[in-house]
């Protein structure tokens, strides 16, 4: 083996040529969608990408990747907020897109699991548990674009999260193609199975830097029959705690999103995104978006209806709306969805996404403001999302020209402010190559050990992801 990198890369794609075809080698045009990020905020360059059908060819490309010591970047739909999914800028990494892999294996109403393959999108994945009458609980705003293998790869959580838990905890089994090419298959959809590690865990949340999934055995759920979905206007985010305490006294688990939306971002997606308008008459300084499921098909609406009026009486909100039609839910959701996007017009938009204890989102949100004050009147911060699992998408929009200079401090500021409340710098969106620095000081000096000698043990060669999470550069021979 030569010990030029140029002369490797052409072996290893002549190899992977013979491997899945030219057709599925893409190059130049053709490779560019792959080396940008959902936002369009941070680009690489690939030395090619690679589009397997199989198992088997992710396997002979792994195994070839290792043997020519080629770094290889898994690569779902794409949508990724760390910047995991996307080459460096050298030329050298290699996509790995497993969007071909986009097939339903089977899937069993009675033991409640279907088995897919990573690449097939989140949304198919939920249409097939609904034609079996089933629902599969994992739901988030890129859920039309992403795949099931990144949403394991990363852990992802989105809006079901408080009722149905993260990614990790929809996993019944895996298949996943190791360093050195091995198929590892742990498919069977066991509920019980203590017979030993449950290594499974290992890969769910590595972001492409331990193996690539290839498939999975995912948990479905009883349907949700009948959905209220509610808009309540609030005063402060102390009242939104309140509410979410006193709510899930009454409801408990039948919540299933209970989300924070700002006075910011709801004037900001009724401006700029078309169609959009405020669920209620006038503006107020701050929003939840509450949803709750049954799976009987009436009777949770009237529950509902009685805790809103008594809400009201106590002063607890000061407007709201009930949906009352499919289309008045999907305006309040795109209002909550919509908020990146919509300031995404005004400019450039710093993303974070944090967590902290829930009582302390009240505080972490007035210590943003204050900081946030000091950069001037053009920076704003826009906290919104998932605070019924203390977890905010910390965003600021500032303008485009002092982005760069600007983001720096913003994001040191912000950490700053979750490490005095104990939070975490990633609540769902991983590490990638965005945080991968700044968790270093913030994880226990044995974790990072234990993360650096697994990731060497499971990837000695270093060619998965080498930059993702842990820094492991390639190994040469
Ligand atoms: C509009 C929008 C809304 C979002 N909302 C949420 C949200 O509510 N909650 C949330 O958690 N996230 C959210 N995200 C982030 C993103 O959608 C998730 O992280 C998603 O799980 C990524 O899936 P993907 O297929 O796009 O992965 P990619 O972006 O392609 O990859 C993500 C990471 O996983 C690795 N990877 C991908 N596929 C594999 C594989 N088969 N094997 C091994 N590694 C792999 C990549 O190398 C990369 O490190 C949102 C993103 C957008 C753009």
């Amino acid at each position: 083996m030569s010990n030029n990198l140029d002369d490797r890369l052409t072996a290893f794609k002549e190899a992977a040529i013979s491997l899945i075809g030219e057709a599925h080698v893409l190059t130049g045009l053709d490779a560019a969608p792959f080396e940008i990020d959902f936002w369009k905020q941070y680009a690489g360059k690939a030395a090619f990408v690679l589009r397997p059908a199989t198992t088997a060819e992710v396997s002979g490309i792994v195994e070839l990747a290792a043997h020519h010591r080629i770094a290889l970047v898994p690569q779902g739909g794409n949508t990724g907020l760390v910047n995991g999914g996307i080459p460096d800028g050298s030329g050298h990494e290699v996509v790995l897109s497993l969007q071909r892999m986009n097939h339903i294996r089977s899937i069993d109403s009675a033991g409640d699991y279907i088995t897919v393959e990573a690449g097939v999108i989140l949304a198919d994945v939920q249409k097939a548990a609904e034609s079996a009458d089933r629902l599969f609980p994992l739901a988030l705003g890129a859920e039309g674009s992403c795949r099931i293998g990144g949403n394991i790869a990363t852990n992802a959580g989105g809006v079901n999260v408080l009722r149905y838990g993260m990614t990790r905890e929809l996993v019944l089994g895996l298949e996943v193609v190791l360093a050195n090419g091995n198929i590892l298959d742990l498919l069977k959809p066991l509920r019980k199975d203590n017979t030993g590690y449950d290594l499974k865990h290992l890969f769910i949340g590595s972001e492409g830097t331990l193996g690539i999934v290839t498939a999975a055995t995912l948990r479905l759920v009883a349907p949700a029959r009948e959905r209220v979905t509610m808009w309540l206007a609030i005063e402060t985010p102390e009242a939104a705690v309140h509410l979410f305490r006193q709510l899930r006294g009454v409801f408990g688990d039948l919540i299933s999103s209970f989300e924070l939306v700002s006075s910011y971002g709801v004037e900001a997606a009724c401006t700029h995104l078309p169609g959009v308008r405020r669920p209620v008459s006038d503006p107020h300084p701050w929003h939840v978006l509450i949803e709750l499921a049954w799976t009987f098909t009436e009777g949770l609406r009237e529950r509902a209806e009685a805790v809103v009026a008594t809400l009201f009486e106590e002063g607890r909100v000061i407007d709201g709306a009930i949906a009352e039609t499919e289309a008045q839910r999907a305006m309040m959701w795109r209002i909550r969805e919509g908020q990146s996007e919509a300031t995404s017009k005004i400019g450039y938009v710093v993303r974070s996404d944090v967590t902290v204890a829930i009582v302390d989102i009240p505080l972490l949100i007035e210590r943003c403001e204050a900081f946030t004050r000091k950069f001037g009147p053009d920076v704003v911060v826009l906290p919104f999302g998932h605070i019924g699992d203390g977890n905010l998408h910390m965003n600021f929009v500032v303008p485009r020209e002092r982005a760069a200079l600007l983001a720096p401090p913003l994001f040191d500021n912000l950490f700053s402010e979750v490490d005095r409340l104990q939070g975490s710098i990633s609540a769902e969106h991983g590490v990638g190559r965005a945080k991968r620095d700044a968790i270093i000081s913030r994880k226990p000096a044995a974790a990072m050990t234990l993360m650096r000698d697994l990731k060497s043990m499971l990837d000695p060669n270093g060619i998965l992801n080498p930059d993702v999470v842990v820094s492991a550069p390639i190994k040469e021979r």
